[in-house]
């Protein structure tokens, strides 16, 4: 089966991992091989060529060339450009979001829901791109007019993680696009193979309507290039996703250059359910919010706060949905699988250490921490108590299914411990308490992001701004205003007068 899937999406055993633009895809074979691998199986699904310096500079000069172009071409006609794209990855929505499952070990739904984003985002991007919007202000001084304009970037640089392989790559570079930028791609060296594809799927769409090179990819055996890319001060912009301890890295070393950075890092993000909540809503919210992607999202919910009225009714509710779920786990491509595998045998080791962690800080495993016998990276999602919101594996993004459940007695001492962690990605309450909902969402409620009501914190729209505060970064991307990261602000003021005021009244004469 993965034969022809790979064969569907213009893909076989060995690919480059290089697209030069032009049409180009590089003939470099020295610079090492990427082995996509499946952690179903933990078996290779097919390899890659990796990326030599010379392809880099290659392709950063094509780019730069390209940017050219696009900049000066009408926004409304780059946002033609990017409906094509949209076009181009509903036909082949299926077999991307089966790789997506193949490669990354999401489930096929999960996988199709990713391709679905891609789809989103270009068309809210065609939208956006008829919506650059500057202000116009008054001017102090007569005969003169003030307004802004935005600018594109040039070469926007992308760095994606494993846990979202493709979407996060259509979030910046169609928004990007419509913005009047070149973007270019660094996948995660574990996704390599749905990089490949979603690139050939957009390119062949735009060069088909004649439009310029828009997208450019690289593939890094290692971090060497990686680096280089984010030193490189011809990217305007390093849009990195993925660890804090990464993302740090990025940060400091692009803000070095005086370049910018868009980081979107770790989460510890938190669900409370407070002693009126819906469980019929707010159960399913933590099961999916909890085991989904196999608890590799970043907004994955990592720990759970319950009022000590209802705290034994809702742990009890979430062992037996766990349980059913534990019958669920398998091969992800499966229509009938709920959870699938950890990404590889490292992740596997982090949640066996977390765990132990926990117990040795008072915790009680009451459901779930036992890795499967079978091949592949598979896991029981687990279940904690007893450990306090201060413990070093609470306080810690352990890349897996472990649920921390911690009582509490007033919402003022929820929100205190749901904030008192470094990361600020996604939040949470479970209330029927209209009071209670707001003080959440106030000025000293959560220090997030995200935070929603009776929603879970997993699974975002493309609508809004996703990003979060402290240690996630503070970078926000998709929806909203997103778009103004892609591009510079230009204040302009123009004199129709036959004078020269000078502002805040100051006399110059000679
Ligand atoms: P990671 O930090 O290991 O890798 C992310 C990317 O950085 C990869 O492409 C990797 O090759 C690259 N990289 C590694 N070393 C580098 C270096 N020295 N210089 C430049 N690039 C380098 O993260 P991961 O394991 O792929 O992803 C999981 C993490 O990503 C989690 O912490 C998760 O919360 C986070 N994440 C955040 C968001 C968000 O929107 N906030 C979304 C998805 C994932």
């Amino acid at each position: 089966m993965s034969q022809q899937l790979l064969t569907s999406l213009g893909l076989s055993e060995l690919n480059s991992g290089t697209y030069l633009g032009q049409g180009e895809w590089s003939n470099t074979q020295d610079a090492g091989q990427i082995h996509a691998n499946n952690p179903s199986r933990n078996e290779t699904i097919a390899s890659v060529w990796a990326s030599s310096e010379a392809d880099y500079e290659t392709l950063i000069t094509r780019a730069q060339a390209a940017a050219k172009i696009w900049r000066t071409t009408p926004a409304p006609q780059r946002g033609e450009a990017i409906r094509l794209c949209g076009e181009a990855l509903r036909k082949h929505k299926d077999a991307l979001g089966t790789l997506v499952s193949l490669e990354m070990g999401k489930i096929k739904a999960e996988g199709d829901g990713e391709v679905q984003e891609m789809i989103d985002i270009a068309d809210f991007a065609v939208g956006q791109s008829r919506m650059l919007y500057g202000l116009t202000m008054h001017s102090e001084r007569p005969g003169h007019r003030m307004y802004e304009q935005w600018h594109p970037l040039g070469l926007v640089g992308i760095i994606s993680a494993f846990n979202f392989p493709v979407a996060v790559w259509a979030w910046n570079s169609f928004i990007a696009a419509v913005c009047g930028n070149i973007s270019i791609w660094k996948p995660s060296p574990k996704t390599p193979l749905t990089a490949i594809a979603s690139m050939k799927v957009c390119n062949e769409a735009l060069a088909k309507a004649g439009f310029p090179d828009l997208f450019f990819l690289f593939n890094d055996a290692g971090d060497r290039l990686a680096q280089k890319f984010v030193d490189d001060h011809r990217v305007a912009l390093v849009s990195f996703t993925g660890s804090t301890r990464v993302g740090r890295m990025v940060g400091e070393r692009v803000a070095k250059r005086m370049g910018r950075s868009l980081l979107e890092l770790g989460g510890n993000n938190a669900i409370i359910v407070d002693e009126t909540a819906d469980l019929k809503l707010a159960i399913p919210a933590i099961v999916f919010g909890a085991v989904g992607t196999a608890g590799q999202r970043c907004t994955t919910t990592r720990r759970l706060f319950v009022h000590r009225s209802r705290h034994d009714e809702v742990v009890d509710k979430l062992v037996a949905a766990y349980k059913q779920v534990e019958t669920k786990i398998g091969d992800p491509t499966d229509p009938a699988t709920l959870m699938g595998p950890l990404t590889d045998a490292a992740s596997v080791e982090r949640f066996l250490t977390a765990i132990d962690s926990a117990k040795s800080a008072g915790g009680k495993l009451l459901t779930g921490g036992s890795v499967l016998e079978r091949p592949g990276n598979f896991v029981t999602p687990a279940i904690i108590t007893g450990v306090s919101n201060s413990c070093d594996a609470v306080q810690t993004e352990t890349f897996a299914p472990i649920l921390y459940v911690i009582p509490f007695d007033s919402l003022d001492e929820a929100i205190e411990m749901q904030n008192a962690v470094p990361q600020g990605l996604s939040s949470a309450i479970f209330t029927l308490n209209l009071k209670h909902a707001e003080q959440f969402l106030c000025a000293a409620g959560s220090d997030c992001g995200i935070a929603n009501v009776n929603i879970g914190t997993s699974g975002a729209e493309i609508g809004g701004a996703f990003g979060g505060e402290k240690e996630t970064g503070g970078g926000r991307e998709s929806g909203s205003d997103a778009w103004k990261a892609y591009m510079r602000r230009q204040t302009n003021t123009i004199n129709y007068s036959d004078a020269l005021p000078l502002a805040q009244g100051i006399k110059f004469e000679f």
